[in-house]
């Protein structure tokens, strides 16, 4: 094993250009395996790199947490990996084995969490040296461009979902039609839920059923807590929106029981919640991570049995520039990937 020079699409300032270097990929030291790159999802929260938003980041860094490719080197004592094996990166990137989650087995909420493409060098890259205990397999029959954005907003929507209480037959209403929402419905509809896709626009509707939507509920023109006691409420409502106050009514459309999910990252302040809702009939307003390696196996393995698959624009890793502004212009429809080796 040695090491080998290829492409990287670095950062090397807040705010700096993306930069297309020559780069060396060191053999991959203990508990590493190296991938070569094949797709890597271009995410939002890449803008913590790119604008340098994270405490004590270090420059210069590649972006890029949602990895797929091929093992194509593995460090001492891994038994598990060998060359060849497609696998694929999350935000997850690895954990610490010390602290009390840790020690808890509960390894999503590491306080020691490296982050992909944040701790170290992501996916916008020919090779990445990734934490052999953070890896997924991919299954066959998942293109890598679809598992890219899978291993983020997917396991984020479908663990956060299947570990939510909810149970089959329940009704989960998805706030918003994005790149996580497109996700989540399908996830919602496909597990067995009765599935309500809430959104702006009438237009949003023909969308809502494709990816699976039994009910769409257009909140420009209609009060969509109003419209989900029609029904008996929701038992659980899945945030994906970044408005505080567009999700404010959300309280009043669950059920007695029910469960608001917040896997949206508000940029308006604070979400306001009335005690009274919660008080009188036990309702709980939560969030959600995104889950362990072991959680993206899961979710990509379930994609591939029934059919999920994230709507996707794609670009050459040379063009990362222009595809991080279309991610960032919200315009995308719905999740930008970069295409990078075959
Ligand atoms: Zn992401
Ligand atoms: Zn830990």
């Amino acid at each position: 094993m040695s090491s080998v020079t290829a492409r990287a699409m670095q950062v090397t300032a807040p705010g700096g250009p993306f930069q297309l270097v020559q780069r060396q990929f060191a053999a991959p030291g203990p508990g590493q395996v190296r991938i070569r790159v094949r797709a890597c999802g271009v995410c939002h929260s890449d803008s913590l790199t790119k604008e340098g938003q994270w405490p004590g980041l270090q420059y210069p860094r590649v972006p890029g947490h949602e990895i797929a490719g091929v093992v194509d080197a593995v460090g001492p004592d891994l038994p598990l990996f060998k060359p060849g094996q497609r696998v694929g990166l999350g935000w997850h990137g690895g954990h610490c084995n010390y602290c009390p989650p840790c020690r808890r087995g509960d390894f999503m909420l590491c306080e020691n969490q490296p982050i992909s493409g944040i701790s170290f060098d992501g996916g916008y890259a020919d090779y990445v040296l990734a934490p052999a205990s953070a890896l997924a397999f991919l299954p066959d029959g998942l293109a890598d461009t679809d598992a890219g954005p899978l291993l983020c907003a997917g396991v984020t929507t479908f663990n956060s979902l299947r570990n939510s209480g909810a149970r089959t037959g329940d009704t989960v209403a998805i706030v918003g039609l994005g790149g996580l929402g497109h996700l989540a419905v399908q996830y919602a509809a496909k597990g067995g839920y009765r599935t309500v896709a809430v959104a702006r626009g009438q237009d949003k509707a023909s969308l809502a059923h494709q990816l699976g939507a039994h009910i769409y509920i257009d909140s420009t023109t209609e009060d969509p807590a109003a419209e989900l006691k029609k029904i008996g409420g929701a038992n659980l409502i899945v945030s994906t929106i970044i408005s505080a106050r567009a999700i404010e009514w959300t309280l009043d459309g669950l059920a007695p029981g029910g469960k608001l999910l917040v896997l949206g990252a508000p940029e308006d302040g604070s979400i306001q919640v009335n005690p009274f809702p919660l008080l009188l009939g036990r309702r709980t307003v939560a969030g959600w991570p995104s889950g362990t390696g072991m959680d993206s196996e899961d979710a990509l393995n379930f994609s591939a049995l029934t059919g999920v698959r994230p709507m996707i624009e794609t670009y050459p890793l040379e063009k990362a520039e222009n595809a991080y502004q279309r991610m960032m212009s919200g315009k995308a429809r719905f999740r930008v990937v970069l295409t990078i080796g075959t």
